[in-house]
């Protein structure tokens, strides 16, 4: 049976629907309106699926779940390449090729996977994932949290961890909302999580939450998916009032911003 359809949350939705502290100039609700309104419009699309980062990111997962397939390659002198053709590492740009083979290296000589009791461990390629519903009040709403990896600590604690790769930042939110998940999936088991990054071996703390804090996260997100079926809405009903409903916000965020090609509000734009 079709399930009902719902409005959604997400760590990403969080993440394009408010600015991290301190960090306001590089937030720009616009990118929002283009990832999560328009992400269907030609022009959008193809930017979407043309993203360097996000490619790196894939791969060095699918590297990871290689190595945690077949373990011996680890220690093989050409376990890297193996892994590389694997990944059909050939057909990617240049840099693509270099920064994985690097993060592939790194994991050579630091696996953290190995010993661990893994529960779930992501190729990178399945797609959307189940939502797991989440009723707040009399208000529900699907949140999607798909991980990286999830293993169990000796002492049956579940661990959840998120690989990352570039100069990304570890933002908690990210990890609320995983530890958010495992109440609902894991709710005998006290549950952790952290963050690894791939390509300069970098740990992040191990981080909890209390209920009252996973409480406070619940509420955040069901108020986010509510503001943001409201936006779409207004936006499908007005297009033309895109920038009023997700406004832009000019500056250094365009110099990141995969959308400044199209974007009238870009500073490049301005500046052309
Ligand atoms: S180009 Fe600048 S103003 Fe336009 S969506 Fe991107 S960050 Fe916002």
């Amino acid at each position: 049976m079709r399930q009902a359809w719902l409005p959604f949350a997400s760590y990403n939705l969080w993440s394009l629907s408010n600015s991290r502290v301190g960090q306001e100039f590089l937030f720009c609700d616009m990118n929002r309106g283009f990832k999560k309104v328009r992400q269907k419009e030609p022009q959008v699309k193809v930017l979407l699926e043309d993203n360097k980062h996000q490619r790196i990111g894939k791969l060095a997962q699918a590297g990871v779940y290689e190595f945690y397939q077949d373990p011996k390659l680890l220690s093989q002198s050409d376990g890297v390449e193996k892994v590389a053709a694997i990944l059909k590492l050939n057909q990617e740009p240049e840099e693509v090729q270099e920064r994985i083979i690097r993060i592939l290296k790194n994991y050579c000589k630091e696996p953290i996977l190995v010993g661990k009791q893994i529960i779930q461990l992501s190729k990178g390629d399945e797609g959307f994932p189940s939502p797991i519903i989440i009723q707040e009040g009399s208000y529900c709403f699907n949140l999607y949290a798909p991980t990286d990896c999830t293993f169990k600590q000796p002492d049956g604690t579940i661990h959840i961890l998120d690989f990352k790769t570039g100069k990304s930042d570890f933002d908690r939110r990210q990890a609320y909302v995983y530890l958010l998940a495992a109440s609902y999936l894991y709710p005998q088991q006290p549950s952790v999580a952290s963050f690894y990054n791939l390509e300069i071996g970098l740990t992040s703390d191990i981080i909890i939450a209390t209920s009252e804090q996973l409480k406070f996260v619940q509420i955040e997100l069901q108020d986010i998916a509510k503001q943001h079926e409201l936006e779409k809405k207004r936006y499908w009903e007005n297009p033309d009032d895109f920038a009023t409903i997700f406004p832009p916000n000019p500056g250094t965020s365009c110099n990141y911003c995969i959308f400044s090609s199209i974007c009238k509000f870009s500073v490049c734009e301005v500046l052309r």
